[in-house]
C-alpha cells in the first residue's frame, strides 16, 4: 500500500479545531490567535526503548501523543495541533488502525487537531510527534523561578508507571501505557507557578532540573509523596526508588508560593495536588523522613548513560 492511501486511510479526517490548512499540502497553515506565543515541542518513541515491544498499537498512538502534550502542560500552554512522523517496517492494517484510533482517541480528549506529517518505511518503529500550543505573551512557566520558600507539589501519584513496566498485566500498566497529560492544571497554574516541569525521567532527576535553572535546592519529604497503595505495600526504600527515579509519570511537579497555594487551592481541579517539599536556598536536594535528614541516593533514566 502506497504512503498515500495509508495518510488518508488512517490519519486524514476533519476535525473541529482551527485549522487554516491541514492534511495534503506540502505544509500545514495555522493562524496564531493574536496576543499569544506559539510554544512547540517535540518527542520520539522508539519501540524496546521507549515502550515494551508488545504494547498495544492504541496505546502507542495515545502516548505518542499525551507525552508530547504534557510538555506543553508543563509550560502552561493551551494544546492545539500536532505533526506525526512515523517510521513503520511493514504496513500492518491491524496496528495502524489500532494506532490511529489510539492516537485521535488522545486528540479528542484534549481538543488538538492532526495537521501533517511524514510516512517512512524503517527497520525500527519509530514515531515522532511534534505539538503545537499557545500562550498568552510572557505566561510562560519555564524551569527558573523558583523562590526559596516556595512549595514544592506534584500532580496525581508518582511510581505508578515505573512499577507498571516491573509488573505487566497488573493494574498500574495502565498508567505506563495511558498516562493523562495534565492540561488544564497546567493551565491553571499561570500567573501562580514560578517554576515547573513534566515528570518523564523520574521526579529527583526533573526537580534538579529546575532546582538547577532556578539556581536553588530543595528540601524532598519522603513521607508526603503520593505514591500507589501499590507501592505501599513494598519495603520503603523500593517504593521511593519507583516514586523519585521511575519515569513515565507524566505528572506536573511545580514550585509555588505559600498565598498562590491558597488561590490555587480554592480552583475547582481535576486531578489532587501534593505539597511534597520546599524550596531552599542552600542548593542541592536533601530527603527527609518523618523530619529527620536521610542518607538516599536516587537516578532517573539517562539515555547514553
Ligand atoms: P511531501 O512529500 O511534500 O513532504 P508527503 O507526501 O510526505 O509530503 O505528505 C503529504 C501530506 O500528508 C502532507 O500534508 C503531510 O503533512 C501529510 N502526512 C504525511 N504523513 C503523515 C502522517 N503520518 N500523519 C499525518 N499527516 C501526514
Ligand atoms: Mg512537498
Amino acid at each position: 500500500m502506497a504512503e498515500f492511501s495509508i495518510i488518508d486511510r488512517y490519519f486524514k479526517r476533519t476535525s473541529n479545531t482551527d485549522v487554516s490548512l491541514g492534511i495534503g499540502d506540502d505544509s500545514a497553515i495555522v493562524t496564531p490567535p493574536l496576543t499569544q506565543q506559539l510554544v512547540i515541542c517535540t518527542d520520539t518513541l522508539v519501540a524496546g526503548r521507549h515502550f515494551p515491544l508488545d504494547t498495544s498499537a492504541h496505546a502507542i498512538g495515545w502516548k505518542s501523543v499525551a507525552v508530547n502534550l504534557s510538555d506543553l502542560a508543563a509550560m502552561g500552554a493551551k494544546p492545539h495541533s500536532i505533526l506525526l512522523a512515523l517510521s513503520l517496517p511493514t504496513v500492518d492494517h491491524d496496528w495502524l488502525a489500532g494506532f490511529s484510533q489510539g492516537l485521535f482517541a488522545c486528540c479528542d480528549q484534549f481538543g488538538v487537531a492532526l495537521i501533517g506529517g511524514d510516512t517512512t518505511q524503517s527497520t525500527q518503529l519509530t514515531i515522532t510527534v511534534t505539538a503545537l500550543g499557545w500562550i498568552e505573551q510572557g505566561q510562560a512557566i519555564t524551569r527558573a523561578g523558583a523562590q526559596v520558600g516556595d512549595h514544592i507539589c506534584v500532580s496525581g501519584q508518582v511510581g505508578d508507571a515505573a512499577f507498571g513496566l516491573q509488573h505487566l498485566g497488573y493494574p498500574l500498566q495502565q498508567r505506563l501505557d495511558y498516562p493523562t497529560p495534565r492540561c488544564q492544571l497546567g493551565q491553571q497554574l499561570k500567573g501562580l507557578a514560578s517554576s515547573m516541569i513534566d515528570v518523564s525521567d523520574g521526579l529527583a532527576q526533573d526537580l534538579g532540573h529546575i532546582l538547577k535553572a532556578s539556581n536553588v535546592g530543595a528540601k524532598l519529604s519522603l513521607d508526603q509523596l503520593p505514591i500507589d497503595a501499590s507501592l505501599k505495600k513494598l519495603d520503603l526504600r523500593q517504593a521511593w526508588q519507583y516514586a523519585l527515579a521511575g519515569g513515565d509519570d507524566y505528572e506536573l511537579c511545580f514550585t509555588i508560593s505559600p498565598q498562590n497555594f491558597e488561590k490555587l487551592s480554592r480552583q475547582q481541579l481535576d486531578v489532587p495536588l501534593t505539597i511534597i517539599g520546599k524550596i531552599t536556598q542552600q542548593t542541592g536536594l536533601l530527603f527527609e523522613y518523618m523530619g529527620e535528614i536521610s542518607p538516599l541516593h536516587v537516578h532517573g533514566y539517562q539515555h547514553f548513560a
